[in-house]
Order: structure tokens, then sequence, then C-alpha cells
């Protein structure tokens, strides 16, 4: 069977969402039957509007946009990355690659925080409008869509409601501009426009725990919401923050966040399980109720990451307020005396070497200093086992000197450092290529998702840095028809 989709005429409009794009594709196609639907986006039993649809590999196909594009321009998984480590990101970046959703809420603690997910869709009355005008259809837009959000920032109107179509795929009806209510609060707009400006990469870092915790403290402190020793007047912040939000409590999200029994522990769980990943409206929610916007926040943050400029990092109660340098000294003066070398004591106790080294001359305690002088006939041998990728530590500990020393032949050959970073690369590159050889041989049955779940790091590293040699390797890809049906698999 051919292709019935618009393969090379395709394209997807300014912020639209992915189950919009696979809407219109299926209505521009040839056969727009629900079985050819279901046959072309492998979408028997799928969740058509889910926030992280596992459709993009077959949409991918289907209008020729590449999946990158697809996941960072229309869908919303970019609203969650500031709140969200690295690490589940760039997993969850690589599941809707490979339409690998099912365990995506999960992974977003989205199950966990007892929160309703997809309420209604939402749209705009005069972006339906215009959009029939400029584009010649009505489509759904990304800042619609997004949790929370019930105003449209562009046209600064309330959004309207329509219910959740789960298995099919549906565009905004036609409205008329008549029963446009023009009425939008400043704090709903405030709201949906800090939801839009994260969605579009205003907060563009990977936060600190800690630092974040101290912002928030910081801010609580200068509002009166937090005491001297940092402890939170709980009640006080609470009915505070519900009254604030009061307005927008016809939204089933922010209602839930604040009226659900199993959520009654916020706001104050931001800032005791600062390390656990919550819904990014938990956090808009407190962070507009104590910077006003995002730009005041960040900055704050920012400020806050120079401990030299944050009261509160330095703030800590009577009992923990022992002077840490002087415990830290105490603990070098200790293992030294005990024979320990400078880089093991600095290594040990996370400190420099620079630091170590102080304490003991300030303390009169003896130090092995290894020299830094080299002579020439060794400076030879040193350089070929550079060149061969042994590590700088390695020949100190050869050559009875310091690493530096080392690490200064090597900064005088500026080819070697590059040929060492390739030999390291190579290095890698092996042993990443055989763990995951040694699982697939090992499990000769074994479904590329199982292979990815099993072998996760080499898989990432393979995935970034080795992309041909891994799909040549990885097992084949199952085919779409028997892709709900195991048993049907031929036994590799
Ligand atoms: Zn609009």
């Amino acid at each position: 069977m051919t292709n019935p989709y618009p393969t090379t005429n395709f394209i997807a409009f300014k912020d639209e969402t992915l189950f919009s794009i696979a809407a219109r594709a299926c209505m521009l196609s040839a056969y727009p039957s629900a079985s050819a639907r279901d046959e072309l986006l492998n979408s028997r039993n799928r969740q058509m509007d889910s926030f992280f649809p596992a459709y993009v590999p077959e949409l991918a196909e289907a209008t020729s946009i590449s999946k990158d594009l697809l996941i960072h321009e229309h869908s919303i998984l970019d609203f969650f990355k500031p709140f969200v480590p690295k690490k589940i990101y760039d997993e969850i970046y690589l599941n809707m690659l490979e339409g690998a959703t099912k365990n995506i809420h999960s992974r977003l603690s989205l199950v966990a925080n007892h929160l309703p997910l997809h309420v209604e869709l939402r749209y705009c009355k005069i972006c339906v409008a215009m959009d029939q005008v400029e584009v010649g259809c009505k489509y759904w837009h990304r800042q619609h869509q997004l949790p929370g959000t019930m105003v449209c920032v562009k046209h600064q109107i309330p959004l309207s409601t329509c219910s959740r179509s789960r298995k099919t795929l549906s565009l905004p009806p036609s409205e008329d501009f008549e029963s446009i209510s023009n009425y939008c609060s400043t704090l709903s707009l405030d709201f949906s426009q800090a939801c839009d400006q994260i969605l579009n990469g205003k907060i563009d870092l990977d936060f600190n725990p800690q630092f974040l915790k101290a912002t928030y403290l910081k801010a609580l402190h200068k509002k009166g919401f937090a005491c001297s020793s940092l402890r939170i007047k709980q009640n006080k912040l609470r009915c505070s923050l519900c009254t604030y939000w009061e307005e927008l409590m016809d939204d089933k999200l922010i209602e839930a966040i604040f009226k659900k029994k199993k959520t009654t522990t916020y706001p104050v769980n931001l800032l005791y399980s600062i390390k656990s990943i919550h819904h990014p409206i938990k956090h808009i929610l407190i962070i507009l109720f104590l910077f006003e916007n995002l730009t005041n926040f960040l900055e704050s943050y920012k400020r806050g990451v120079n401990p030299n400029n944050n009261p509160v990092l330095q703030t800590t109660p009577p009992k923990e307020r022992k002077d840490p340098i002087n415990i830290l000294k105490k603990q070098i003066l200790e293992m030294l005396s005990t024979g320990s070398g400078l880089r093991k004591v600095a290594r040990t106790l996370r400190t420099s070497i620079h630091f170590v080294k102080q304490t003991a001359l300030q303390n009169q305690v003896e130090i092995d200093r290894r020299p830094s002088k080299i002579f020439n006939q060794e400076r030879r041998s040193i350089w070929r086992k550079l060149h061969m990728g042994r590590s700088t530590q390695e020949l100190a500990k050869e050559f009875e000197v310091s690493v530096g020393a080392i690490e200064k032949i090597l900064n005088t050959h500026p080819i070697l450092i590059e040929l060492r970073k390739k030999i390291r690369f190579f290095e890698k590159r092996t042993t990443e290529r055989e763990s995951l050889l040694k699982y697939i041989n090992h499990h000769r049955t074994a479904l590329r998702n199982e292979v990815r779940l099993n072998c996760n790091k080499a898989y990432i590293w393979l995935f970034k840095n080795d992309s041909a040699w891994l799909y040549e390797h990885l097992p084949p890809a199952i085919p779409r028809t028997a892709r709900y049906n195991r048993s049907k698999l031929p036994i590799l």
C-alpha cells in the first residue's frame, strides 16, 4: 500500500500541537478513514490527545517533519525541562523519539503528584478565526494546552474549552466573534504568559536544587513567611498563596494543587523535598507569588548561585553553625598526621590540594612535596607514554613528580591533547559497544526497548555519539502490525 499521506507538501504551523498535526495530516490524506489512520499512525489503542503521544516516529514519516522538530516545536515536553533533572529529560526525549511513551507520566512524577492531567482541550476564538484567514484552516495551539493555562497570551482573552477526544482526531470548533468574552484578569494573564515563556526556553538552565531552595527561602524570609532560623510559617504561607490564586481555582489542575488531600503539603514540600520532581505548575505558582515574574526570579536565582551574595545560604541554625572551615582544617591535619598524601586528603575531604597544602604550612606540618622539575631524558619518555593515552596521575606516580609537571609537558603539545581526547573517545566507544553487544548476545530475543532499558547508560552514550553503529546492531524494529502482539514476532 502506498503512503496516502502528504509527505512532501505538509506544513506544520507555528505552535501547532502534535495532536493537531496528526488530525490535519489524516484529513489531508487520500483515505481519511479510522482504519487508515490506525494503519499509518499505529494509533490503535493509543491516546491520540496525550501530552506525550506515542506516534512521533509515524507522524514524522507521514509528514516528512523531523522527529526532533516535532518534539521541540510541537510537543510540550520543554515545558517540563527546567524542573526535571537533565538525565531524566534526555531519557524522556529518547522515549518520545522512539514512540515508547508509556512510562513518561510516571518518570515525570505526574502520577505521584496526583493531579488531573488531561481535563479538556482549549482554544482561542480569535485564533480560530484568524488562523482560517491567515493559513486557511483551524488548528490547536500548544500555548493553549499548557497545564493551568486559561488565557490566550496573544489576544489576551479567556480560552474556550471542549471535551478531549481520546480516540479520535479533531480540530477546534468554528466560532463567531459575537460570543467572545474580552475579560481576562491580569493574574491569569501573568500566569499564562509565564507558562508560555517557560515552554519557549525563558529558563535556559538546569536548576541546582539547593540554590533553588535558597532562592525560595530568601524570598519567603523577605516577605515574612519564614523566620530568622528559616523555619517556614506553613499555615500563613498556604493561606496567603490560596488567597492570591483564588481566581484561578476554576482550573481543575490548580484547584487540585491546593485542595486535594494528598497534596496538602504544598507548597512546603517544594522546599523540604527539593530533589523530588514536582509539577512545573507548583513551581510557577510560588515563583509568581514571591517574585511577580520570571525575570525577577531568575535574577534572584543567579545572584544566589554566588554564595557571597546570598545571606540565606550562610544563615544556618545555631546547632549547625560550627565553623565548617575549622572542622575541615582539623580533619586535614588528622589525615596528614596519619601519613596520607596531599592528593588523597584533598580527594577524601573534597577540597583543593592548594587548601590542604596551605593548612599544612600554617600548622607547620611537614608534607612530602614532589619535585616539579623533570630532566630532559625523562621528558621524552613521559611524552611517549602520554602519546599512548596514559593518565597524567599515573605518570606523576611513576616518575615521582607532581601532576602539574606532567600537565606542563602535555600543554606544550596541543596535538597530543587532541590525540588523547580521541584515544579516550575510542576507548569509551569500545567499552559501551562491548557492553551493549554482551547483553544482546545473551538475550537473543530481546526487543529494542528491552535493550534500551537494560543497557541504559551504554544505549544513551551510543545514541549520542555512535548512532549509526547502534542502529546497525540493535534488534530489528517491530513491524507496526505486530507491535501489540509479541507472540507473533519471529524468534531471532
Ligand atoms: Zn488567540
